[in-house]
């Protein structure tokens, strides 16, 4: 696989970015682990959504993959406002919403993902929207960015697993598979909640809002791992399935979790239960 500095140096500052207070532990993990990230082809052998990590150091990813999850974040803000909006009539408008399920579904199954018109309400992959006059779009685009992170230090941990010995590896039973996939999940979202208070306190900003926002994000990463595994969400030899994973998730999440994040959430997979009634529904609604 081609080595390529410029993609090493974006998944170090995306990750850096997002969680600063763990600089020194981030250096640790690249000098102990020197994990290796690789940009590979949007149509590889091992398929068209390529997000792994194998052969003790080789994290893969494709464009289809990280364009899939910064859309998630898009379908998954839009979800929640169609149901916010039609809550007290329980009349939601979805017709958005199902036009942008219809983008991502194609965007994962096209054999070259560019073909796909790009929806032009939303910005490109990376692209930040201006944060005064494009707000909603803005926190669904920084919220995407948390999600793949998530993910890449999902991916990381699998690094970890394999050269510790911990790993289940390609052999193991089901049951070791799917405790690897957990623990992967876990180590990625408290990786990104843990020292909150820490950033927060070196920037002087309220260590509240800062954990709700990287909360949302993860909350975002569970919603397009739900969108990744669209229509096959049980469980598999190789991964438990995603209704289990993403009620990990919010275990991790815990209890701080603000009320609202949590209400944006659930009417997020409530739009996306109005498309395919067998999507999981991590939430029960009380209101
Ligand atoms: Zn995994």
């Amino acid at each position: 696989m081609e080595f390529r500095k410029d993609v090493q140096e974006a998944i170090w500052t995306q990750l850096l970015g997002l969680m600063p207070e763990r600089e020194s532990e981030l250096k640790d993990l690249w000098e102990k682990y020197q994990p290796k990230f690789n940009l590979v082809e949007d149509v590889t052998r091992d398929g068209k959504v390529i997000l792994d990590a194998g052969l003790y150091r080789e994290v893969r990813f494709n464009h289809r993959s990280m364009k899939l999850i910064w859309l998630a974040s898009f379908v998954a803000w839009e979800g929640y406002c169609a149901v916010d909006a039609g809550w007290d009539t329980q009349q939601f408008e979805l017709v958005r919403f199902k036009s942008l399920v219809a983008v991502f579904k194609k965007i994962m199954d096209a054999d070259d993902p560019d073909t796909v018109p790009w929806p032009d309400s939303l910005p490109r992959p990376g692209t930040l929207p201006d944060a005064t006059n494009d707000v909603q779009l803005r926190a669904a685009a920084e919220l995407a960015i948390f999600a793949s992170g998530w993910a890449l230090l999902h991916e990381i941990r699998h690094i970890k697993h394999q050269q510790d010995g911990t790993s289940s590896g390609p052999y193991g039973s089901k049951q070791e598979l799917h405790d690897e996939e957990f623990s992967c999940d876990a180590f990625a979202a408290e990786f990104i909640l843990e020292q909150v208070e820490q950033f927060a306190g070196s920037e002087g900003v309220d260590a509240s809002r800062v954990r709700q926002k990287r909360e949302m994000g993860l909350l975002h990463a569970m919603f397009a791992l739900s969108m990744l595994t669209i229509e096959r969400w049980g469980d598999s030899v190789s991964h438990p399935d995603t209704l289990s994973r993403i009620h990990r998730g919010l275990n991790i999440i815990g209890t701080t979790v603000e009320k609202d994040s949590l209400k944006c959430s659930c009417m997020s997979f409530i739009a996306l239960s109005a498309i395919y009634p067998n999507s999981p529904q991590p939430f029960t609604v009380d209101e």
